[in-house]
């Protein structure tokens, strides 16, 4: 083995597919990806499919794909359509089979999650996850989502968890905002996303100063949230990132709402006065989803 070479010296490929952007990348983690490239995502998953084989092409062998794609994804292992997208409003994507047909066309295995999943496990293996099993990966933007892992791994059920669309409380006379969700209205992401804040102030969030009242209405609905992650799926850390979060001060005012809304229950520090070690902030930054997708490759061997 020559020098600087690692133990794993196998390359693993990532594939991030978000809403506006995908990104591949060749490599190993942050500080040995030897290749990367981002290119709109369009609304023809044929078209993705081409631009991401033609990536690869070319490049030295890959040993497995990762892939953290926006969702909602089929992720049950003995489903026929396991690794389909299914029914997104992204136009020309419900139903697409993004890992199957990744997987023939570049002959390699495939693991596929949803883009917080990947983004929640490239923090805790590289990020500001390190030192949990447990973990949520919480990103307030153009939607709200959150990906949990137990014991190391993406969490699922039934279906994977949309904790974005879970309710939280709507006072109607402090804030008649009906909500922005197009199936729910009122749900957490429906009140509290980049576009609800938009919405309800007729300014993006980023325009509106620090003082403004929408802050503390937001990190109230940000810390109901929390609060429910929490309690139900006991992460033992929370990251918390996305768009919104870079208004100066809103994490902590977060923290200070969860940590009242908690009261002092389930009795734990970290839900106390060491909140600002359970909340915390991204390490990763807009590269988490593509290192988590390496991630999940890698834990494929
Ligand atoms: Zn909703």
């Amino acid at each position: 083995m020559g020098a600087g070479a690692t133990v794993d010296s196998q390359l693993y490929g990532g594939l991030e597919t978000g809403g506006t952007w995908c990104v591949c990348a060749l490599g190993r983690g942050p500080g040995e990806l030897i290749a990367e490239e981002q290119f709109a995502t369009g609304d023809d998953p044929e078209q993705t499919i081409e631009r991401v084989v033609a990536f690869f092409a070319g490049k030295p062998p890959i040993a497995a794909l990762g892939i953290g794609a926006f969702g909602p994804l089929d992720l049950r292992r003995d489903s026929p359509t396991w690794g389909h997208v299914t029914a997104t409003p992204k136009p020309g994507w419900s139903g697409a089979p993004l890992a199957p047909t990744l997987a023939a066309r570049l002959g390699v295995p495939v693991a596929i999650d949803t883009d917080v999943a990947a983004a929640a496990l490239a923090e805790q293996r590289w990020g500001a996850g390190q030192g949990t099993r447990s973990l949520a990966y919480v990103t307030v933007g153009t939607g709200i989502g959150a990906g949990l892992l137990a014991d190391g791994r993406p969490w699922h059920g039934l279906v994977h968890p949309e904790a974005g669309h879970i309710g939280v409380p709507h006072d109607l006379e402090r804030d008649p905002y009906p909500g922005c969700c197009p199936r729910h209205g009122d749900c957490w992401e429906g009140l509290a996303s980049g576009p609800a804040i938009a919405a309800r102030w007729g300014s993006a969030p980023q325009e509106l100063p620090g003082e403004h009242p929408a802050w503390e209405l937001e990190a109230g609905y940000l810390a109901q949230g929390l609060r429910a992650l929490a309690l139900i799926a006991c992460p033992q850390r929370i990251v918390l990132g996305g768009g919104v979060m870079e208004c100066a001060g809103l994490r902590e005012r977060v923290r200070g709402q969860l940590r009242d809304l908690l009261a002092g229950y389930p009795p734990d520090p970290l839900l106390g006065e060491r909140i600002a070690d359970y909340v915390v902030a991204p390490a990763l930054g807009d590269r988490a989803g593509v290192l988590g997708a390496i991630a999940l490759a890698a834990a494929l061997r």
